[in-house]
């Protein structure tokens, strides 16, 4: 059996570092995200979000760093740690030639929950909108489908984390109202959320906390009240707060570069 090393968080990264050659995607990141508790994860573009999720969610090799996941030890315990997570992917690469039932049938024979697949995928189809494609090819699904597709997949098994790469982007709006509701009622009973966006309305009203990145590290952490605090902004909109701290990280990190280069 496998030795649960820590139970404080469901989820638990200790300074991540994560570079692509001479691009340091992610650099020193810690991060934790409680049972019960929907985190944003955003930033500007090339913040290294997704690389913080795909290193999260197994599919990257950090350099350096520990992530726990409901206790386990991601690189030591990958099986246990991957069997309480669920990833959407900001751009799914679903297998073209299965049908939209085997798709999540297969994703469920995966995991282990063939048991409960025969109740779930009806209600799973229904909720978003995939019945009249149910035994259609996945190569036949528009764009937004297959993000559909890959919600419905997240939440065929029992995962107790939730990692979610803008996955709102290309779903319509009552498959969006049906996804947000979901992540809800998944925080209600205990599970934990990690979801990154650039929707910073979403994120105000979906988000208890929120975790802000520049640049590969962490610039900002907290509720909304604790960000319009630490921006002096009280009373304003997570979006202002977001880009008078995402500015002003810029202006120091500039003058800092500007400092360090050789007189022309
Ligand atoms: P966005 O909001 O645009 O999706 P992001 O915050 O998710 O951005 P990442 O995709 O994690 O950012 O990228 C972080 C940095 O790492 C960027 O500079 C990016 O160019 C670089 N990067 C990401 N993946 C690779 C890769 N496979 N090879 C080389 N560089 C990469």
């Amino acid at each position: 059996m496998f030795r649960r090393v820590s139970v404080t968080a469901m989820l638990e990264v200790t300074d991540l570092h994560k570079s692509f050659r001479n691009v340091q995607a992610v650099n020193g990141l810690s991060l934790h995200v409680q049972a019960g508790e929907i985190v944003g994860l955003l930033g500007p573009n090339g913040a290294g979000k997704t690389t913080t999720l795909r290193c999260i969610c197994g599919i990257l090799q950090p350099d350096a760093g520990q992530i726990v996941v409901g206790g386990y030890d991601l690189a030591r315990q990958e099986r246990p740690a991957k069997q309480l997570m669920a990833f959407i992917p900001e751009a799914p690469n679903p297998y073209e030639l299965l049908t939209v039932r085997e798709h999540i049938q297969f994703v469920a024979m995966c995991y282990g929950t063939m048991d409960t697949f025969h109740e779930r995928i009806e209600e799973l189809l229904h909720r978003f909108d995939l019945k009249e494609k149910e035994h259609a090819l996945v190569a036949t699904l528009s764009k937004g489908m297959k993000q559909k597709l890959a919600v419905a997949c997240a939440f065929v098994h029992n995962a107790r984390l939730f990692l979610c790469d803008e996955p709102l982007i290309g779903i319509d709006p009552k498959g969006q109202h049906e996804l947000k509701s979901e992540l809800q009622r998944l925080r209600d009973e205990g599970c934990a959320i990690l979801v990154s966006t650039h929707q910073l309305d979403t994120a105000e009203r979906l988000c208890d906390r929120v975790i802000i990145m520049q640049s590969g590290r962490k610039l900002a952490e907290g509720t909304l009240a604790e960000l319009q605090a630490q921006a002096q902004m009280a009373g304003s909109t997570l979006e202002q707060v977001f880009l008078r701290l995402t500015e002003e990280a810029k202006d120091a990190g500039d003058r800092v570069s500007e400092s360090a280069s050789p007189d022309q």
